[in-house]
């Protein structure tokens, strides 16, 4: 039975510039019990169709359709169709308990008393298996992780009871690990209500792993519909095989000039009251080198990132760079550049690119480009050409561009300082596969071409796996793994490394649904966190042991490999030995 009808759907925006087709009539429909995909790069008008569904869009949009319905009925948000978005707090209210949230929606769906309410809001919030369902209830949206508030937004969305649940891009913004729970969380929930599911991503490794059927968008348009296998395995479109190329093309790494340490950090330690916080960061980055950062969102890659770069101080601990103790202020002086997640919100939105561009020059290039205007527009215009946009771009603002766009601001306004060391911070993980593939080809072209060392920082275990030589992976603010990159994705030692790989999706439908963390009967262990005591990962760990929640592992090294775990110890596991070549334990 369709349970969602969407009938020849169109939208326009009526804009200064003139009118602006955003879909053109969009047929598409969800089965009972089903999970249908809808993929396609930014911009192609999944979520312009979404909004349009919900009765969202915007003053200046229009609509015309033969139909929208759910189950036959009109469509009522909030009675038969609930949404669940890519941010989880944009949908929370900050000021107001977890427990009032989900028990208000229930009460205004169901006309009940409260205590009927809170101990219905109790049994949605324990069935997404949050863990400590009753403590949760108490705490406010800030006391959460991503992965904890995207489990509260889904119980408020089965307060509604709908019909048919659209997910908005949920896993966007965590890490593997989160995402896999998220994902076997909605699974469950389709199974086991028959709510109908349409998940709206960017990610085909996502579709993959879940979705029975996908819709292909381009341009406000289906392009091609069918069977995930259909798709994936045949795509009758250039189109689609554009998108699935983008995600399984390889790069030639740069494995670095020399091993000669360019920056090196010794027990590096920031305390936070909440999460995000680094306890004994010892970490080394060679010339030339891409060196990648994994972990899941608060286990402290960016904190790490902003002491380096000056941002931040850190409370104890040591950065060198080139063998001398790096300066205090302005953190070397523009040698250390960050591209950030964000491009939107980290660029000035009254500056147009060219005069962010000048700015940088102005604080931290040569001193002739300082002194001479027309030097520094000359290179302005070449570092613009260099990213792959126009002169016309200069005189354009942030809001005038794209996603992709505006990272490669991001990127000019970084490199045109020549710096040593680039950090980008999650700087693709806001970006649809296609132009994902476009910034770190570029990327990697420029570090190449300036052997400049990169500090990439990334929650997504398949582009580390293909562009660094060397990676370290954090979690609870330590760095418990680093090894040479090939070595680490093919033999993880430390349990949590291993979760992340094996929660990476694959764009391909039967693989994915062989991931241990997706597929069906798979226990969560209920997300309870970074453990105080003992070893932080000891409270999701299948391999703990009872010196693990009494003491903190030390960090184990074996020649460029280096592991915080027990398993690794002689002392608490008797298989360590300096002569005994390691492989995995796990
Ligand atoms: Fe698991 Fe213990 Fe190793 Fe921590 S030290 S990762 S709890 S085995």
């Amino acid at each position: 039975m369709r349970v969602l009808d969407i009938q020849k759907l169109s939208v326009q925006y009526h804009t200064e510039q003139g009118e602006c087709r955003a879909l053109e009539e969009l047929d598409l429909h969800v089965e009972e019990g089903e999970i249908t995909g809808l993929v396609g790069e930014s911009g192609s008008g999944k979520s312009t169709a979404m909004l349009a569904v919900m009765g969202l869009l915007k003053e200046n949009a229009s609509m015309q359709s033969e139909g929208i319905t759910v189950c036959g009925e009109p469509v009522v948000p909030g009675v038969n169709i609930a949404m669940i978005f890519q941010n989880p707090q944009s949908c929370l209210n900050p000021s107001v308990k977890i427990g009032r949230q989900i028990t208000e929606t229930v009460r205004a769906k169901r006309h009940c008393g409260r205590r009927e309410a809170r101990e219905r809001a109790l049994e949605l919030l324990d069935m997404t298996g949050i863990g400590n369902a009753k403590v949760r209830m108490r705490q406010y949206p800030f006391e959460l992780s991503g992965g904890m508030l995207q489990r509260v937004v889904i119980a408020i969305a089965l307060a509604c009871e709908p019909r048919v649940i659209i997910a908005d891009e949920p896993t966007t913004a965590l890490d593997a690990a989160v995402q896999a729970q998220i994902l076997r969380l909605l699974r469950r929930i389709v199974e086991e209500t028959g709510t109908a599911l349409l998940l709206v991503s960017h990610d085909l490794g996502v579709t993959a792993s879940l979705c029975r059927r996908v819709y292909v968008m381009r341009r406000g348009r289906i392009v091609e519909s069918g069977s995930v296998e259909d798709i994936f395995y045949d795509p009758g479109e250039e189109y689609t095989k554009q998108l699935l190329d983008s995600v399984k093309k390889k790069r030639k790494l740069s494995e670095g000039t020399k091993e000669e340490s360019l920056l090196r950090v010794e027990n590096l330690t920031k305390e936070f009251d909440t999460r995000d916080g680094i306890r004994d960061v010892t970490l080394e980055l060679h010339e030339g080198e891409i060196f990648a950062l994994a972990g899941e969102s608060g286990s402290g890659k960016t904190t790490l990132a902003r002491i380096l770069t000056g941002i931040l101080k850190e409370d104890r601990g040591t950065v060198f760079y080139r063998d001398e103790l790096l300066e205090r202020n302005g953190r070397g002086g523009g040698r250390i550049q960050m591209v950030f997640q964000d491009p939107y919100g980290s660029l000035n939105p009254c500056l147009t690119a060219g005069q962010a561009l000048d700015e940088a020059l102005r604080a931290a290039g040569s001193p002739e480009e300082k002194a001479d205007r027309e030097k520094r527009r000359e290179r302005i215009r070449n570092m613009m050409e260099r990213v792959g946009l126009t002169e016309e771009d200069m005189d354009k603002y942030p809001s005038e561009f794209s996603g992709g766009q505006r990272q490669r601001i991001g990127i000019a306004r970084a490199l045109i300082v020549r710096p040593e060391i680039l950090i980008c911070d999650e700087a693709l993980s806001s970006l649809d596969a296609v132009t994902q593939q476009q910034i770190l080809d570029l990327l990697l072209d420029i570090q190449k071409e300036q052997q400049i060392a990169c500090l990439f920082i990334s929650h997504d275990m398949h582009v580390i796996c293909r562009i660094s030589s060397r990676m370290g992976v954090m979690y609870g603010g330590r760095l418990v793994e680093t090894g040479r990159t090939r070595e680490v994705c093919s033999d993880p030692w430390h349990p949590y490394t291993k979760l992340l790989l094996d929660a990476a999706l694959e764009a391909d439908p039967l693989r994915a649904r062989r991931i241990p963390g997706i597929s069906a009967g798979k226990q969560s262990t209920g997300g309870r966190g970074v453990q105080e005591k003992g070893c932080p990962f000891a409270g999701e760990c299948g391999y703990a042991m009872k010196c693990c929640t009494e003491q903190e592992p030390e960090v184990y090294r074996f020649g460029e490999r280096a592991v915080s775990c027990f398993l690794y110890s002689e002392e608490h596991s008797g298989r360590r030995s300096r002569d005994y070549i390691m492989t995995s334990q796990i």
